[in-house]
């Protein structure tokens, strides 16, 4: 059936089409993957959810595929199928798998002692590289990217004696309490299916659509605002982009009612070396980032300016060294600095955003061409090295209008799709991410996988 949408005529799924397509390729899943179906139904036994974290019974197919092997953008499974992997442990293997200087950098770390609770050279290097790309002068390290987001937000209440936080709705920046937080109809209240919130996300926090700049002004009158925490473009409900003059208004804003603002660069990253900080000239206070920086291995980080280092240092009642909240025995340790260093150095260098992003663009004009083609109200916004479709014909201006075009069903359709045919997409969303190791022939091979999905859907 076609439609009116956004001043062009589309066509519409056929529901009843979707779910025989889907129940068939659920089907072929099964077949085509006794070993990994094996080995799931054994760790039902030992592992809650039966994987060895819940979100990984996610993907598509009922059960996950189990690895044998992760190499560059390439996956093999047990039962010895080859993926190109577009999901990239959800931006944890941006640098690609196993890439040989982090390889190398971690066989001779190990041999040299992980962890003694010493800095080794490797801090000294891996502090200036990301002051010089972020452009923020002092750094510390936490092993996750949610602890590098909840420091910071300890932080921000330390030095301006403020207690509330404030995010954009359907943001996500790990599982730091104050931001699991949602609005709906202009009441705060927690984010749908928060697990055992420790209190009621209103107390802690304050919550506004991205990109609306009136309700961000009238969030931050009251000066109660330790800290804005954001991302710079929102990417955990598809990517939303800034408009025009956002981000100079959120600056202009923050500086004015003294609210912190916190730049969360985790996904981000993909825009260039130094992020959308460095790209589109962001003056954050605080900058955190996570997941690729490590190359693999569990790293992050975050930076500040140097009038917030010196009002932290002043701050001469805060434990900063033993129990006073900010920590890990392991962050910062040699072997994840180790890794940083090798990541940064050789492997998301300024010559390998400068591959990956025109990849990301050939991604995003041969999924756009086939939208355009088959006529679906569909569309895919892209940043830097990473690209996401979404099932409505616009960009949506929120996280609440992104959510609206959330298609469960049509969701999973396109994830079983594509592993069926030897590509992997991220569970949680319908994203792509273009690593180092990915060549342009694995970005065909996605091309060709998501027309044949759409013809088979339309019939
Ligand atoms: N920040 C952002 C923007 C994220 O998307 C995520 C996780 N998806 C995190 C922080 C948390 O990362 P981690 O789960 O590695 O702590």
């Amino acid at each position: 059936m076609t439609v009116e949408a956004a001043g062009r005529r589309v066509v519409t799924v056929d529901r009843d089409r979707l779910s025989a397509r889907l129940e068939h390729e659920v089907e072929a899943f099964r077949q085509s993957h006794p070993r990994s179906l094996e080995l799931s139904e054994r760790s039902r036994s030992s592992l809650l959810f039966g994987v060895p974290m819940s979100w990984m019974a996610r993907w598509a197919g009922g059960f996950p595929v189990f690895v044998q092997a992760a190499n560059g953008a390439r996956v093999v499974d047990v039962d010895g199928h080859e993926y190109v992997d577009l999901c990239l442990g959800d931006t944890g293997a941006m640098a690609g798998h196993a890439p040989e200087p982090v390889v190398q950098a971690l066989a001779a770390q190990a041999a040299r002692g992980s962890t003694a609770m010493l800095p080794t050279e490797d801090a000294a290097w891996v502090g200036e590289e990301l002051a010089r790309r972020f452009g923020l002068p002092f750094w510390q390290f936490a092993l996750t990217a949610t602890d590098a987001n909840r420091f910071a937000l300890r932080l921000a209440r330390e030095v301006t004696g403020r207690g509330k936080v404030l995010v954009f709705d359907w943001c996500y920046h790990g599982s730091v309490d104050e931001a699991l937080a949602a609005t709906q109809y202009g009441v705060v209240g927690p984010r749908a299916g928060n697990v055992g919130p420790p209190v009621h996300p209103a107390l802690t926090t304050k919550v506004v659509q991205f990109n609306d700049l009136d309700g961000l002004e009238e969030a931050l009158r009251a000066k109660d605002v330790a800290c804005v925490l954001a991302e710079p473009a929102l990417t955990n409900i598809g990517i939303v982009l800034p408009e025009d003059g956002f981000h100079d208004a959120l600056r202009e804003l923050t500086r004015e009612t003294g609210t912190l603002l916190a730049i969360d660069e985790t996904h981000t990253l993909s825009a260039g070396p130094g992020g959308c900080t460095r790209a589109w000239d962001l003056e954050p206070d605080i900058v955190t980032v996570g997941k690729a920086i490590g190359g693999g291995m569990p790293a992050a980080a975050f930076g500040v300016s140097a009038e917030l280092a010196e009002r932290i240092t002043a701050r001469t009642g805060a434990d900063y060294e033993d129990t006073g909240g900010i920590g890990g025995t392991l962050a910062g340790n040699a072997l994840s600095l180790a890794a940083v260093r090798a990541t940064l150095e050789h492997v998301l260098t300024e010559a390998a955003f400068a591959r990956t992003i025109p990849l990301a663009e050939r991604f995003t004009a041969d999924v756009s061409e086939t939208i355009e083609d088959v006529a679906l109200p569909w569309h895919v916004t892209q940043l830097g090295c990473r690209a996401e479709y979404r099932f409505r014909p616009t960009p949506p201006r929120t996280g609440a209008e992104a959510a609206d075009s959330i298609d469960a069903e049509l969701d999973r359709y396109m994830h079983i799709h594509a592993l069926n045919r030897g590509v992997l997409l991220t569970p949680f969303h319908n994203m792509a991410l273009i690593s180092p190791a990915t060549t342009e022939a694995d970005v065909e091979i996605h091309s060709e996988v998501f027309r044949e999905a759409v013809k088979e859907l339309l019939g």
